[in-house]
């Protein structure tokens, strides 16, 4: 399956590639007595854009032939609970991988819960232990998101040792963890934020972009080298539909591979989060980890 279309890095094909692999071993693992691996969700509340990724995830890890576990909790769930839950399914042997679908109620502090999941099981990569072993350029769960994009740029065929790269969004879902990959990779790491002093200037350097930012087509094509390849985060809700944070149209005659919005990252969140739930599974059950 080409992964690529002319200049347009195709986020569905790579997915598909990513979740087609992980079904495959899935079935090595427990066809060599391994468990199979399981995916726990936990959603508080009734957000409705939270309830179709949660669904998503469930429909995704099932037919990579895991098991999925839905939590769904009141949104006036006392924090208490919440964490007792996240206490049993640490150590629910059939449980793999625990995820909490952010946002929570703001009842309930998410920086809390985190921290009480296990590691071991921590899919999204978010734990302190998990952001820490990134830091320090230690194998742990890499969040999602940041994951895919670096899987978009290897399938992309882009060069990162030595290449000057600029990183917009320093959150810790997306951003600071996508510093860390690119870095871990050799390339030389711009972070830019809503303080950034001329952004587009920074931009014209760079010969990777990465776009987390959550502002529709903020990057212009006159911010993009001739070349550059362009990863598009940004998933924002418009009156003209689902648009990135780039501006595809123009950005794509300069790129030499950039992804779409949408068709590019957001394929690719569920796939790494598949991946992380049979690693999670693999170093539980002292099955040496794949890369
Ligand atoms: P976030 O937590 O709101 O962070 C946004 C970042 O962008 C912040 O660091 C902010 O800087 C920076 N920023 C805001 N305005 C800026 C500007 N004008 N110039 C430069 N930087 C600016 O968002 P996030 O969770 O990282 O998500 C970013 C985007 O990715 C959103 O559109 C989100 O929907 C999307 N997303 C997509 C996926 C996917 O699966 N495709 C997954 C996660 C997120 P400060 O730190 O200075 O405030």
């Amino acid at each position: 399956m080409a992964l690529i279309d002319g200049n347009v890095i195709d986020g569905r094909a790579v997915a598909q590639e990513v979740r087609d692999r992980v079904r495959r071993e899935v079935e090595e693992l427990v066809a060599s007595g391994g468990t199979r691996p399981g995916l726990a969700t936990i959603l508080v509340g009734d957000d409705p854009a939270s309830q179709v990724y949660v669904r998503n995830k469930h429909e995704k890890s099932r037919e990579a032939g895991m098991q999925s576990f839905n939590h769904t909790l009141p949104g006036d769930t006392p924090q208490d609970e919440l964490a007792d839950l996240i206490v049993e399914l640490n150590e629910d042997d059939s449980v793999h991988g625990i995820l909490l679908q952010l946002p929570v109620p703001d009842h309930i502090d998410s920086d809390a819960m985190i921290a009480l999941i296990d590691p071991r099981k921590d899919v999204d990569g978010l734990t302190p232990v998990n952001a820490g072993l990134l830091a320090l350029g230690k194998p742990g769960m890499v969040p999602c998101t940041p994951a895919g994009c670096m899987d978009l740029l290897r399938a992309a065929g882009t060069e990162l040792t030595g290449a000057e790269a600029v990183v917009i969004g320093r959150s810790i879902l997306v951003g600071k963890p996508m510093q860390q990959l690119l870095l871990a990779a050799n390339a030389t790491v711009t972070q830019c934020h809503s303080r950034t002093r001329d952004l587009a200037e920074h931009c014209r350097r760079a010969d990777v972009i990465v776009a987390a930012v959550g502002a529709p087509k903020l990057v212009k094509g006159d911010w993009v080298k001739e070349g550059a390849t362009v990863i598009d985060v940004g998933m924002n809700r418009t009156d003209e539909g689902l648009v990135g944070d780039v501006d595809f149209d123009s950005a794509r005659e300069r790129a030499r591979a950039i992804t779409p919005v949408p068709g590019g990252v957001g394929q690719m969140t569920i796939a790494m989060l598949l991946h992380n739930t049979l690693e999670a599974a693999r170093r539980q059950a002292g099955v040496a980890a794949h890369s």
